[in-house]
């Protein structure tokens, strides 16, 4: 694969005080961009992450702390983007949340949060984005939908929707922009150990009297043929090739990395 550098741009994830969203981000530094953090916990660890990536890659680093779920919020994120670093050069729809129950019982709050944070905010943050990539006549934007985004499970209705409902807004996306610098990409992971899933995983375990190492195994092998988790950094890696100039005619692609988990 060839070398790239994205000195100079800027990058902007969407939930990445933990998890994937946080693998994303610091790779992005390593590779000299700038980076606008956002999501959820304790502000002085946020504060600390801040430094501890300035320090380390030599890049600007800030944060904003708008609610994925409140489109003013995100309009402020947006606004603060283009004041601080002139736009957003790459974007990652990535904050997301998860909650698990039968159609029947799905509360309907969780629905409307589900919908807003894990689909609704990636039209909000690319429809605000787009303007000042079109002036660069360059932008990269990644959404993380999931393998969910491709097939579905029980109990994950508003979460499987979401996904793949990310999906085709990246593939719309993509071809508005396709004569331009600009591309859309989907990623779509399997099971990878971050707080999200170490939910899953405890309650498994307390359903089923088990380990929480048998647990995690069980889960992964229920869908994942490889057995193993995939990782943050992997697909972190995956993200920064889609940045790169190899990548610049992937448009549109829900691209799997999910231990073979969509291919059965
Ligand atoms: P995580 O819980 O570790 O991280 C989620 C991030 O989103 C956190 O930074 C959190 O603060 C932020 N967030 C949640 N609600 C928010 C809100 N309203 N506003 C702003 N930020 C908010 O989860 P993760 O596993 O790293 O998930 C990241 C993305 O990857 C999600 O979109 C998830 O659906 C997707 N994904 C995860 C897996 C997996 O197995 N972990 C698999 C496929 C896809």
């Amino acid at each position: 694969m060839q070398a790239t550098t994205l000195k100079g741009k800027t990058a902007l994830v969407t939930g990445s005080t933990s998890g994937i969203g946080l693998g994303m981000a610091k790779a992005f530094a390593a590779q000299g961009s700038n980076l606008i953090f956002n999501g959820f916990g304790d502000a002085r660890e946020i504060e600390a992450l801040q430094t501890s990536v300035k320090q380390e890659y030599g890049v600007q680093v800030a944060y904003h702390n708008a609610d994925m779920s409140k489109p003013s919020e995100i309009e402020a994120m947006m606004r603060f983007a283009e004041e601080k670093f002139g736009g957003v050069d790459i974007l990652v729809n990535n904050a997301g949340i998860q909650y698990v129950a039968n159609v029947e019982d799905f509360p309907v709050e969780k629905w409307d949060a589900i919908i807003a944070i894990n689909l609704s905010s990636a039209f909000h943050t690319t429809r605000l984005a787009l303007p000042s990539m079109k002036r660069k006549n360059w932008g990269r934007i990644i959404n993380i939908a999931s393998a969910h985004g491709l097939v579905g499970s029980v109990q994950k209705s508003a979460y499987v929707a979401a996904k793949h409902g990310i999906v085709g807004l990246t593939k719309v996306t993509a071809l508005e922009n396709a004569h331009t610098g600009i591309t859309c990409n989907a990623i779509c992971p399997g099971w990878v150990l971050t707080p999200l899933v170490q939910k899953q995983v405890d309650a498994r375990a307390a359903q089923q009297g088990i380990s929480v190492e048998e647990a995690k195994k069980g889960l992964v092998a229920e869908k994942q043929p490889s057995g193993e988790f995939v990782t943050p950094e992997q697909l972190a890696g995956l993200a920064v090739f889609l940045c790169s100039d190899a990548a610049s005619q992937v448009r549109g692609a829900a691209w799997s990395m999910d231990g073979g988990w969509t291919a059965q």
